[in-house]
């Protein structure tokens, strides 16, 4: 058992990665954390079918419009 010097937890040996042969000060969840806060996501990658797909779902009923629907009175 080890205590992350990040978020104080009392973890095991294997929640704590090995790097460069060393056992890390910090569990696995944490660095994790912190390369996600560091490193933004990638763009996503647009993909021409989910366009149309959303295409058509938002626009199954028509376009949007700024007067109210009257369909139902
Ligand atoms: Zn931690």
């Amino acid at each position: 058992m080890k205590t992350c010097t990040s978020c104080i937890a009392r973890l095991p040996e294997r929640f704590f990665p090995m790097v460069n042969g060393r056992r890390q000060a910090r569990c696995g969840a944490c660095l994790n954390t912190a390369r996600r806060l560091r490193d933004p996501l990638p763009a996503l990658q647009c993909s021409p079918l989910q366009v149309r797909l959303n295409n058509t779902f938002n626009l199954w009923h028509g376009p949007v419009s700024r007067a109210p629907l009257r369909i139902a009175a």
